[in-house]
């Protein structure tokens, strides 16, 4: 989903020695290698609120790169290009990348000063490859307008949906009153994000499913809460896993107990209280979707 297609982050001749190349003096002795990115990146909010967490933090980008393409051992240019734009497009909110990778010291006997190959990926290309993804199991929930349409819209979005639970109904619990009551699920989705950008992903939906509401603020068309992301533990406030509220929920617990009964607490069945959490039932036409 590129929103604005021509904003981007440039990160221009960062300069690492690799083993790369078919000669056999080329896979005995490392030589330099220029990387050259353009990630494509909505920078808009960035730059009305000025804050460093709004963008793509490119000394992040240029470290992960350079420590994959140092540890890379690569016939081809083509490949090691691959392997980068891999690594680009795990990191927050980059859509896709220009890689642009050049041998300094090409080993030919014609003079020219350089060699390389640029390529193009974006997120889709690499989604359905990738063989060892990340479990991420999410919480939704929704009590405005077409609750089983927009849990819908969201496993959707999500694409990689591995296990579900049934869609509880469940009575608000807090916020103002009068409330619809909620429709809530449990999923474990597989994904190749990272965290941050597993999260931001999560609020990207979010912010589609808002926008199509048109009532007053206050019960939401969807809310995606991140409860574990492998087994790592992230205690940040714009991240924190697992879930900080998740023990006291039970309209996420008795869900979670189906797809990951393993991850609740013990005994929590007997020690939250039973009333408000009433099973819907599976969304079946999912199986066909995902
Ligand atoms: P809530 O889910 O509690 O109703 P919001 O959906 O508005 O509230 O999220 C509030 C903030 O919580 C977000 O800005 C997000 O950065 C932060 N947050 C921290 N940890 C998590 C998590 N594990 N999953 C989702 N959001 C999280
Ligand atoms: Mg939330």
């Amino acid at each position: 989903m590129t929103n604005t297609p021509f904003d981007r982050i440039e990160v221009r001749g960062l300069v690492v020695t690799t083993v790369v190349g078919t000669l056999a003096h080329e896979r005995e002795i490392a030589q330099p290698i220029r990387i050259d990115l353009d990630l494509h990146v909505n920078l808009r909010e960035a730059g009305r609120t000025d804050d460093l967490a709004d963008t793509t933090n490119y000394g992040d980008v240029a470290e992960r790169v350079a420590m994959a393409v140092r540890g890379a051992k690569d016939v081809l240019l083509e490949r090691l290009a691959d392997r980068i734009a891999r690594v680009a497009l795990t990191i927050e909110r980059v859509e896709s990348v220009d890689v642009t990778v050049t041998k300094l010291r090409p080993p030919i006997p014609e003079h020219l000063e350089s060699t390389g190959v640029r390529i193009h990926r974006q997120r889709t290309d690499y989604e359905a490859a990738v063989g060892d993804p990340h479990v991420a199991i999410v919480a939704l929930g929704s009590n405005l307008g077409d609750r089983e349409a927009f849990l819908r819209g969201a496993l959707v979005a999500l694409r990689d949906v591995h296990a579900m639970s049934q869609v509880y109904e469940t009575d608000p619990v807090g916020g103002p009153g009068g409330q619809q009551p909620f429709f809530n699920m449990v999923a474990a989705i597989h994904t190749v994000l990272d965290p941050y950008a597993f999260l931001r992903r999560c609020q990207q939906i979010e912010g589609e499913a808002q926008r199509q509401r048109v009532e007053h603020w206050g019960p939401r068309t969807l809310d995606i809460d991140v409860l574990f992301f492998d087994d790592i533990r992230i205690d940040d406030p714009r991240l924190t896993i697992p879930h900080p509220r998740l023990g006291e929920r039970r309209f996420v617990l008795a869900p979670l107990s189906e797809v990951a009964l393993e991850r609740c607490p013990p005994e929590w069945a007997s020690v939250l209280p039973p009333l408000g959490v009433y099973p819907r039932g599976p969304l079946v036409w999912l199986a066909n979707d995902a």
